[in-house]
């Protein structure tokens, strides 16, 4: 997938996923994807936007070519983030498991998968029905944002997929509350969005004039 790639410290391939809408991709994106890196001695992340989101309206999203390209623009400086095409290209709604499945290579001598996401979408991923392939397809790097309750997090997790802990980690990120929504709001309220954002992102949003109208 990627021409260089190359075996961390410890000689395995770990990718992190991360899937969103990211509309726009923010810091707190970036830095939960940084931190995750760190942490999981991940070789790349790579980001997935989605491309018609079946639990948003479509028309309150923007159009995935721009999320796309706000997002490629947000990880140009950093040598281990990519951005993938794959739910942007596919037609129709795309599910969490296929994606995976492309990532692993179809057979275990594929790279080691981590996904990250917030931990409320972990535990909405482990009521569908195939979350039990997804566990065995990667493990699940779920981040907490600020004022998180954690009991309520190990208490469902339990309840929802027993004996899974192994398989989920809680990454907690400090001090990171904004939200693709808080940056929507202020750009609608010609409010400033710097250092929200990369600037690169900031420049794009008013040159295309996204989210002005309040979508
Ligand atoms: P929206 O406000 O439109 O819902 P969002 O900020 O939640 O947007 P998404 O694209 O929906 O962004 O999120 C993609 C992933 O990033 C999700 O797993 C989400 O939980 C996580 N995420 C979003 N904001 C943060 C943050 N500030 N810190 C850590 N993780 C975050
Ligand atoms: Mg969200």
């Amino acid at each position: 997938m990627f021409l260089n790639a190359q075996p961390n410290k410890a000689g395995s391939l770990n990718i992190g996923l991360m899937g969103g809408t990211f509309d726009p991709i923010h810091m707190g994106h970036l830095v939960t994807a940084e931190e995750a890196r760190q942490q999981f001695d991940l070789n790349y992340v790579v980001f997935v936007p989605a491309g018609t989101p079946p639990h948003k309206d479509e028309k309150t999203v923007s159009l995935p070519e721009h999320r796309y390209l706000m997002t490629s623009l947000a990880v140009m400086s950093n040598p281990s983030f990519f951005v993938s095409r794959l739910e942007i290209d596919a037609v129709g709604p795309t599910y969490t498991i296929d994606t995976v499945r492309h990532f692993a290579f179809g057979d275990d001598s594929g790279p080691e998968l981590f996904f990250i996401t917030g931990a409320d979408a972990i535990l909405e991923i482990f009521t569908w029905k195939d979350y039990e392939k997804l566990l065995h397809l990667a493990t699940f790097i779920a981040v907490s944002r600020p004022g998180y309750s954690l009991d309520h997090f190990y208490e469902t997790l339990d309840r929802t997929a027993p004996n899974m802990r192994h398989k989920v980690h809680l990454l907690e990120i400090p001090a990171l509350a904004v939200s693709s929504t808080f940056i929507r709001e202020r750009v609608t309220l010609s409010k400033t969005i710097k250092y929200l954002t990369p600037e690169p992102v900031e420049q794009y949003i008013r040159k295309h004039g996204l989210y002005r109208t309040g979508i």
